[in-house]
């Protein structure tokens, strides 16, 4: 059976569901490498939802922490 599992690459990067973030921004401000934005794209609740530039994460775990939604972001590696 094929995996539905996130490959993993060892190179961390945020993980967000886009679906649920608030668009707070609270991850934004708290990224000390300022590779988080806001998509162009509305999400369900009609807000634009933070999205990863593509490059710059540590995988500090800061964001993680100062998002206050259970689980919209997360950190992979
Ligand atoms: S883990 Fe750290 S560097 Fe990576 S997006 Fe989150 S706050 Fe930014
Ligand atoms: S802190 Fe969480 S809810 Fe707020 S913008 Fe970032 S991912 Fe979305």
């Amino acid at each position: 059976m094929a995996s539905t599992e996130t490959p993993r690459t060892g190179i961390p990067h945020p993980v967000i569901n886009a679906d649920e973030c608030k668009s707070c921004m609270r991850c934004i401000v708290a990224c000390p490498k300022k590779c988080l934005r806001l998509s162009e794209h509305l999400n369900r609740r009609g807000v634009k939802p933070v999205e990863y530039s593509g490059e710059g994460c540590v995988g500090c775990g800061i964001c993680f922490y100062t998002c206050p939604e259970p689980y919209v972001l997360v950190i992979e590696k």
